[in-house]
């Protein structure tokens, strides 16, 4: 099975249990699902939340930094 990668989504609230900041996204088959941490509260989402292009970009960023990493070792070796 693929890792599922789960994030909170900041300001949410779980409309079971009407808690602020419980509810976790993740993709499962395509399928974007949203699950609230203190009651168990799960919903599949059909269509494209805005959230998932934040996380897209987090995801390049990172790559980015690693790649800037590298290149600054190779760039300035210790002496
Ligand atoms: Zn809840």
């Amino acid at each position: 099975m693929a890792t599922v990668k789960k994030r909170f989504i900041a300001g949410a609230i779980c409309p079971r249990c009407s808690k602020l900041d419980t509810i976790m996204m993740f993709n499962e088959d395509g399928t974007d699902i949203r699950e609230c941490i203190a009651c168990d509260f799960t919903d599949k989402m059909d269509f494209k939340p805005i959230q998932r292009e934040i996380e897209t970009r987090v995801n390049v960023t990172e790559e980015e930094k690693k790649q800037k990493d590298a290149v600054q070792v190779i760039k300035f070796p210790s002496s």
